[in-house]
């Protein structure tokens, strides 16, 4: 193996702790995986199609490599997909599933299919950190970052599932904190971007944050994806209750933040998704306080209808009031859409999501506890 440069982590991973994975790797990491084996740079783009367009993750497999360098790749690397616990169909179409990583850990991934597209919604921490007082996720604290390989995983099995192109979207609302996790899933994000990738438009790849600043800053030097912040509340006060976060990331540091990570790019707006919380934040005075700290951000306001769970402490604002919230957000120029409530019937939802098997039988799911 040749020496690799600094920023070669791929190459330095493999020597700290044998194979390399390869399926989670973006193309500079992977170049930089072959450059230090000795090999052409290019190598990459090869080894893209064959894992992330044709699905094929047995080197002997992979025909215009040579002989030498599949030997080579069998002893440097591996490509491995996570398990299946579970596999559910909800009567609205979505589906989710249940994906067991290596060591036992277990996580989601949900498809939403809809008339015009179809939105994978993905994982990147084992476990809720946040402390968010409306999830469901998990109330047994954090486990761990995912891999970025383990993020790309969930695609996989998503994509080998359903029929060819049904994924147009992929969103990172799934379990954890996206930008609490950054490497890997920067890593992940521009494998679904990529050309010799998932291919899909960077507006059609979304990181959604609770809000966490100076990963949001650092985000605008690495990557240009969507962006969706988990707002939930126009005033400090009631945010600090609603998610924790805000405390060390008030909202005087966040706007500002999202401003300018749209702000040199043209037609981009920043999601600000809102979950009706009955009579905590969906009142007339939070619409007008909403409108008026949202003034001059390229803005989408994306309302939550809150979907339940067994022990939750708020209850979903009724549909007229939503109604009236959208309203008063569209009359005054906000662009301002409702969530349609999908997967409900196997814990597929927004903020539903448990990743624990709590039933030995396969393919049973259990509620949230
Ligand atoms: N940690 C990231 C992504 C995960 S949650 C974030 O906070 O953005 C995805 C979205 O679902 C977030 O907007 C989250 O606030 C919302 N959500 C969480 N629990 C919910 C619930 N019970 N009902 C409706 N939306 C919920």
């Amino acid at each position: 193996m040749r020496s690799a440069p600094a920023d070669h982590e791929a190459a330095h991973a493999e020597r700290r702790s044998g194979p390399v994975e390869l399926l989670g790797l973006d193309r500079p990491r992977l170049a930089a995986f072959f450059d230090a084996l000795g090999e052409k740079r290019f190598r990459a783009r090869q080894m893209m199609q064959w894992l992330h367009q044709r699905h094929v993750y047995d080197f002997d497999q992979m025909t215009d490599l040579s002989k030498g360098l599949r030997q080579r790749l069998r002893e440097h690397a591996r490509v491995g997909l996570p398990e299946v616990a579970a596999d559910q169909q909800a009567s609205d179409g979505t589906r989710k599933w249940v994906v067991r990583l290596a060591d036992g850990n277990c996580v989601e991934a949900v498809y939403i299919p809809e008339p015009k597209r179809g939105t994978l919604c993905v994982s990147s921490q084992a476990g809720r950190p946040m402390g968010c007082t409306f999830c469901a996720t998990g109330d047994g604290g954090f486990s761990r970052n995912l891999s970025a390989a383990e993020i790309v995983g969930q695609v996989h099995i998503a994509r080998q599932r359903l029929p060819e192109g049904a994924i147009t979207n992929i969103v990172f609302m799934g379990m954890g904190e996206p930008l609490l996790n950054f490497d890997p899933v920067i890593s992940a994000a521009r494998v679904f971007t990529d050309d010799y990738g998932f291919v899909l438009s960077k507006r059609r790849v979304t990181i959604s944050t609770s809000g966490v600043v100076h990963a949001i800053e650092r985000m605008q030097r690495v990557i240009d994806v969507s962006l969706a912040v988990s707002l939930h509340a126009p005033n400090n006060e009631l945010r600090d209750q609603l998610v924790p976060l805000n405390r060390k990331n008030p909202l005087e540091r966040l706007l500002p933040a999202c401003h300018a990570y749209i702000a040199d790019k043209p037609h981009r707006r920043i999601t600000w998704e809102y979950v009706m919380l009955d009579g905590v934040n969906d009142q007339e005075e939070h619409a007008r306080e909403l409108i008026e700290r949202l003034r001059g951000i390229p803005s989408k306001v994306n309302l939550i209808p809150f979907n339940p769970y067994p022990g939750a402490r708020y209850g979903r604002s009724p549909a007229r009031q939503v109604r009236r919230f959208a309203d008063r957000l569209l009359e005054n120029g906000l662009t301002a859409t409702i969530r349609d409530t999908r997967g409900d019937d196997i814990d597929g939802a927004c903020g539903q999501l448990v990743g624990e098997i709590r039933d030995a039988r396969p393919s049973k799911v259990a509620g949230p506890a």
